[in-house]
């Protein structure tokens, strides 16, 4: 792999679930004319096609077969496997419960870290993720981990949802993020966590554009 420069001109934009990252990222992209990489929705499209191909993500012979036979595409914020567009289908509760036992195998993380690199490696990107300032793109110009309360990020995705007409209470919503944040910080490999030298924002009191605001910001003075 080529030596990367130490600070590339990109956004890592890292936090738990339902924080509000890629309403965040996508703001930010749009006020700097950038770019927008949603690595979750990546890590669900792989999750999608382990679940289709009815494989357990813990036999790696069969992950690593669905691995060779993947071919996933990103255009805008369209998702397609096999030229399938399985945008919707990525976010479908099946998904969401199986997304985070797929996307903590090593195999999974290492082609999917490689994609990344590959699609930001000129720089321009605003990216979110979980490990994206951590692992991804330790070189990024400016690192921010996104966070707000449990209970906020909850009551934004009971909304959410709500609006959408499905039917979950407020507090499985709430247990659902609950058990993905744990799962996600305490995996083996690239577990959630605030790299060193990132900006973190408590978002739970704030709105959308005060959080990209100030993002924008931050770039300016320190990207
Ligand atoms: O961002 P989103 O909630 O759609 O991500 C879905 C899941 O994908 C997360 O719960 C996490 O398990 C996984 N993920 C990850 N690393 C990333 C992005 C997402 O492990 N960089």
């Amino acid at each position: 792999m080529p030596a990367r420069s130490a600070t590339l001109p990109l956004i890592a934009l890292d936090g738990p679930s339902g924080v509000g990252k890629s309403t965040t990222a996508r703001g930010v992209a749009r006020a700097l004319g950038w770019d927008y990489l949603d690595t979750g929705a990546m890590y669900r499209a792989v999750t999608l096609a382990v679940t289709r191909a009815g494989t357990d993500p813990a036999d790696q012979a069969a992950l690593n077969r669905v691995l060779a036979d993947l071919s996933l595409a990103l255009e805008g914020s369209r998702v397609f496997l096999a030229g399938e567009d399985v945008s919707e289908a990525i976010r479908s509760p099946e998904v969401t419960r199986a997304v985070s036992r797929v996307s903590a195998e090593p195999r999974v993380r290492e082609v999917m870290v490689e994609q990344q690199r590959a699609i930001g490696q000129r720089g321009r990107w605003v990216v979110d993720g979980r490990d994206i300032g951590t692992v991804v793109f330790r070189e990024a110009c400016c690192k921010i981990f996104l966070t707000a309360s449990p209970e906020a990020r909850a009551h934004r995705r009971y909304l959410e949802l709500d609006a959408k007409g499905s039917a979950p209470t407020f507090e499985e919503v709430l247990a659902d993020l609950q058990r993905r944040d744990a799962a996600d910080s305490t995996r083996a490999v690239a577990p959630l966590r605030k790299a060193d030298d990132a900006l973190e924002l408590d978002s739970s009191h704030l709105s959308l554009e005060a959080v990209v605001a100030q993002i924008v910001d931050h770039h300016r003075l320190h990207g």
